[in-house]
């Protein structure tokens, strides 16, 4: 019999990702990466990477947290490797903080994350308005380099990989045996899935520390996360003032329901404007 040939299209975190999976569980499959974009031109270069997980209406509770927890162990297990530092993998320690408490105090990936822990009183005095918050280690993908080491291992397995791109996934269909798609907003276009809508978010990094500061809102709650390298706990007090107020996000950038992919120059160069204190934040 031939070998299974399969073609995976997109070369985001998922798509690399997604191949590398079928070419070590399958290795007698011949694995074809086709995709109009690379690193670092994907949406994957742009994201902070930070592995926490929400939680998606529509599928069972303990099978996003199987899920979470699989991503976790795998890619735990390259932050205690020699690739590490390659791969761009490594644990980070951070706070989430709420307004309002959360509907659920203990999230389902309490137990998989390293140390959660509810956040003191005393920590919570340096959020002022915030009532509630969570303490714990998680890991840190940098995708750039991630998707560059995904690169460098799909190659030397032999997978295919080639800039093109996919007008019908029909177009496939006489060359390949198996198409994963792995398109991410581009699905959108090309199998007609309107409930796929982009997301801009906005991560800021502090300049003295080169320590990483990702925002995010939960509109529900009114909860951010802060997060610091690990290696850098000893200097908790100090970036919790650094980041204490300038965290507040770009209102307008999460309410513009723009279908385009392209940053936007706030994106960019983010108005420090809206932050009531900009000092020690760099632009990113
Ligand atoms: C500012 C920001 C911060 C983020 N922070 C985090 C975070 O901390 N943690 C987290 O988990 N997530 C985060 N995300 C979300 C994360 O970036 C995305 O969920 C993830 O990158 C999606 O990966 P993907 O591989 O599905 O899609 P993409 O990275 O978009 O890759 C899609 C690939 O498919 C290709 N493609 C599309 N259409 C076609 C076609 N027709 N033919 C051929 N190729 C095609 C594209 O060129 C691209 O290579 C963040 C996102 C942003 C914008």
């Amino acid at each position: 019999m031939t070998a299974p040939k399969v073609a995976v299209v997109g070369a985001g975190v998922v798509g690399l990702s997604t191949a590398l999976c079928i070419t070590e569980t399958c290795p007698s499959c011949s694995v074809t990466v086709l995709s109009d974009q690379f690193s670092p031109d994907t949406t994957s270069d742009a994201a902070a990477g930070i592995l926490i997980p929400h939680t998606y209406p529509g599928t069972p509770t303990h099978v996003q947290k199987q899920w979470f927890k699989e991503t976790f162990t795998y890619l735990f297990a390259i932050s205690n490797s020699a690739e590490a530092s390659e791969a761009g993998i490594h644990l980070v320690s951070g706070w989430q903080v709420f307004k309002n408490s959360p509907k659920e105090e203990l999230p389902f990936w309490s137990d998989i994350v390293l140390g959660f822990r509810q956040m003191s009183k005393a920590e919570l005095q340096k959020f002022p308005q915030h009532q509630f918050g969570q303490a714990f280690m998680t890991l840190k993908c940098d995708c750039p380099p991630y998707l560059l080491w995904l690169e460098k291992r799909l190659k030397a397995a032999g997978v295919q990989i080639y800039t093109r791109k996919v007008a019908d996934l029909w177009e496939l269909h006489s060359e390949y045996n198996v198409v994963v798609n792995c398109t991410g907003i581009g699905a959108r276009q090309l199998v007609g899935d309107e409930k796929l809508f982009p997301v801009r978010g906005q991560v800021l990094k502090m300049n003295s520390d080169a320590a990483l500061c990702q925002l995010h809102t939960c509109p529900q709650s009114g909860g951010h996360n802060i997060w610091m390298p690990a290696s850098r706990l000893a200097d908790t007090d100090c970036l919790a003032s650094r980041c204490l107020k300038p965290v507040e996000i770009n209102p307008f950038l999460l309410q513009l329901p723009s279908l385009s992919c392209q940053p936007l120059p706030t994106s960019h160069q983010p108005s420090l404007s809206s932050c009531s204190s900009p000092k020690g934040l760099a632009r990113s």
